[in-house]
């Protein structure tokens, strides 16, 4: 009995494939779906059906899959070389795009430091602050700490992980995590950790960050944000304000902030960068999946002259940052990131958001009614839905229950390829998104929603 290429592909996949953040059991008993190529929003399987990419290709696409332009510069780049170095040579590239960035980026951003993923920028930025204390004119050695907040997602690498804030994935590893961390609450409003409403709480998270800077003053490396979204803890709307109160206070304490815009970056919050959105410089930008138009693996961390300046030495003088990886600021990305950039400015990419924006919010809000949700949030073109067990006392499904992998399997069918966290359901799709097909994929949520949560009442009525 011979198989077709597309079982021989599932079978195999069962047999060889690790993948990540993937329950095993469930994995295995699945059929996978096994993607061949795409176009614009849409992804196609090998047997032709056509999925909407609800999040991005985890929310890294943001001008559509094969978008001329883009494809092109790879074209382009690949008849020149496809890697090279940036250890003791350099590339146009990466050079081009590094001063795109600087030009871009919030003001006073003006050093790139390369990587490959997320998670590296990430590592880059912490081991930056942690040396410059260290050899900064007048030395700050006791500077050891971060502050971080609950609920946070910064990348799988221990360092990154020593500061995450969910406990599902990074309980385990607390044996081998760096100690020196600060926890404040996360601003989650729907749950406030201090029983507060908005907007009479007057933003009042922020007088703990304020306390445990001052408690540990002195000792702080910096403090590190997704700004206005966090990501990964279920798309954690930030209240307006907070990130700019954060850099008041950082910059009142004498510390660093960190901007971890890897998810929030290349316009899915309605501007270029989210730290634009409260006029806010921070110390670092750390920028990742949408770097590339989400087509490669490419990161970058910004940083400003000041802490440059800490780094800049001899060989004999020791101030040498001693970190890098082997395909940092790779050709390929490099040149693609610099046409999705260009393709910002011709399709005025950030400019005609706002129309689709506010379609998606009054089309959000026709879900608020519905039983089990429990709460909308949205940040620009990034939107959760949380799913409650029960509204009024805002309790959560037990976790077994998978809620929100069931409505995200239903919306399948329909040709909607979404991933939730948890029991929210998360809606990131590339920006080229049209208004219509906003639309189209909040109707599907609704049907699956009332499949999955409501099987006693008839679908469309
Ligand atoms: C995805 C993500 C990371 C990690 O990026 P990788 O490319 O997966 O390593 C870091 N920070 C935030 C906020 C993210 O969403």
């Amino acid at each position: 009995m011979s198989l077709t290429r597309q079982e021989q592909l599932r079978a195999w996949d069962h047999a060889h494939v690790w993948h990540p953040f993937t329950p095993q059991v469930e994995w295995s008993e699945s059929d996978p779906l096994v993607i061949d190529r795409g176009e614009g929003v849409y992804l196609y399987d090998t047997e032709g059906r056509r999925y909407l990419d609800g999040v991005g290709s985890l929310w890294c696409n943001v001008h559509g899959h094969r978008h001329p332009k883009l494809d092109q510069a790879l074209i382009d780049q690949i008849g020149k070389v496809a890697h090279s170095t940036l250890l003791g040579v350099t590339h146009a590239p990466a050079i081009d795009l590094a001063r795109k960035l600087v030009e871009l980026a919030p003001e006073g951003l003006t050093r790139v430091f390369y990587s490959d993923d997320g998670a590296t920028a990430v590592e880059v930025a912490l081991k930056m602050a942690f040396q410059y204390w260290r050899q900064k004119s007048e030395p700050e050695p006791g500077r050891n700490y971060f502050l971080a907040f609950g609920g946070a997602y910064h990348g799988d690498t221990l360092g990154d992980v020593s500061l995450g804030g969910v406990d599902r994935f990074h309980t385990m590893f607390e044996p081998l995590l760096f100690p020196t961390v600060l926890r404040a609450a996360s601003p989650y409003c729907y749950r406030c950790p201090l029983g507060l409403t908005r907007p009479s709480c007057a933003t009042a998270c922020l007088d703990e960050v304020d306390r445990l800077l001052e408690a540990h003053r002195g000792q702080v490396a910096a403090v590190i944000v997704e700004p206005l979204v966090q990501g990964a803890a279920g798309m954690i709307v930030h209240p307006a304000g907070y990130l700019a109160g954060l850099r008041d206070l950082t910059r009142r304490h004498g510390t660093f902030l960190i901007a971890d815009e890897v998810a929030v970056g290349f316009g899915k919050t309605g501007s270029l960068f989210a730290s634009n959105k409260e006029g806010v410089t921070p110390d670092f930008l750390c920028l990742a999946k949408g770097l590339t138009g989400g087509y490669l693996p490419l990161a970058a961390t910004l940083t400003t002259e000041e802490v440059y300046s800490a780094f800049y030495g001899t060989a004999a003088a020791g101030k040498t940052f001693y970190h890098g990886h082997t395909f940092a600021g790779n050709p390929l990305g490099a040149a693609v990131a610099l046409a999705s950039l260009q393709v910002f400015e011709d399709e005025q990419t950030i400019e005609r958001l706002g129309p689709k924006i506010d379609r998606l919010a009054s089309k959000l809000a026709t879900l608020a009614d519905l039983p089990y949700v429990g709460d909308i949030r949205q940040q620009g073109l990034i939107a959760g839905i949380e799913l409650v067990e029960d509204k009024s006392t805002r309790r959560s499904f037990p976790w077994e229950s998978q809620v929100g992998a069931r409505v995200c399997r239903a919306a399948r069918k329909f040709g909607l390829l979404i991933r939730p966290l948890g029991d929210v359901i998360v809606i990131m799709p590339p920006l080229a998104i049209e208004a219509d097909e906003l639309d189209w994929m909040i109707d599907v949520i609704t049907t699956c929603l009332r499949e999955v949560l409501m099987p006693e009442v008839e679908v469309g009525s």
